[in-house]
């Protein structure tokens, strides 16, 4: 090889080994009462997805300097499936068993660099996938944590809680998100999937301090700092 090149990591809980992440898969809208906030109409779309590189991930306490090119950086908490085995068109009922564990995300978002592109038809990708945009906790074992699909999932900043929802509220659950997307592109160990944020995201500022918890998997937090 050329170059040397790091193979982006995340913490597993636990251990002292680290989950090597291949592609971080993101789904949009997966919560109505978002879907409704951005302008759109949850019972009439089908599942869609988009993604961030896999090197843009950031640990849990990670200080996040303010991106670039931005006024309008959003939180968006979210729980995330960590996949580990290979999959291609799963059928739902297989789908849970594709899944290694689950960790607790917030998905960074340039909202500004999102919207400008989805009313000129372009791509999302430098509203979504910019650098130290995933913030991905420790990957729990489903051995330990089994298979959430209810319970608390929020978001706080600065002590003031901006999403409240429940995990029963996803419109697609994990079984079918997988299934779905697997009949798509196959899904191999290492990618991570975000499966969609509630209603409540909003902006952060530098020196805000931002806390996702979803129950049963713990909590992550985020500093936002200065940009570079
Ligand atoms: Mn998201």
């Amino acid at each position: 090889m050329i170059f040397d090149i790091a193979q982006p990591s995340v913490a597993i809980a636990g251990r002292t080994d680290r989950w090597p992440v291949r592609r971080i898969l993101c789904v949009g809208r997966n919560y109505a009462a978002h879907a409704r906030e951005m302008g759109k109409d949850p019972d009439r779309e089908a599942p869609f997805f988009f993604s961030k590189p896999a090197d843009a991930v950031v640990e849990d306490g990670a200080s996040v300097p303010y991106p670039p090119l931005t006024s309008n950086l959003h939180y968006e908490g979210e729980m995330v499936v960590a996949i580990g085995m290979q999959g291609t068109r799963v059928p739902e009922a297989e789908a849970l068993s594709h899944v290694w564990g689950y960790a607790v995300g917030n998905d960074l978002t340039r909202r500004d660099l999102q919207t400008e592109a989805k009313e000129m038809g372009r791509p999302w990708d430098m509203g979504i996938g910019f650098d130290i945009s995933a913030v991905i906790g420790a990957v729990q074992a489903v051995d330990a944590v089994g298979h959430p699909s209810v319970g608390s999932i929020k978001t706080i900043v600065n002590g003031v809680v901006k999403q409240d929802a429940d995990l029963h509220e996803l419109i697609w659950s994990v079984p079918e998100i997988i299934s779905i997307l697997s009949h798509s592109i196959t899904l191999m160990p290492g990618d991570l999937i975000m499966t969609g944020t509630p209603a409540g995201v909003g902006a952060l500022e530098p020196g805000d301090t931002c806390t996702v918890s979803i129950a049963g998997l713990g909590e992550i937090t985020t500093h936002i700092s200065e940009p570079a």
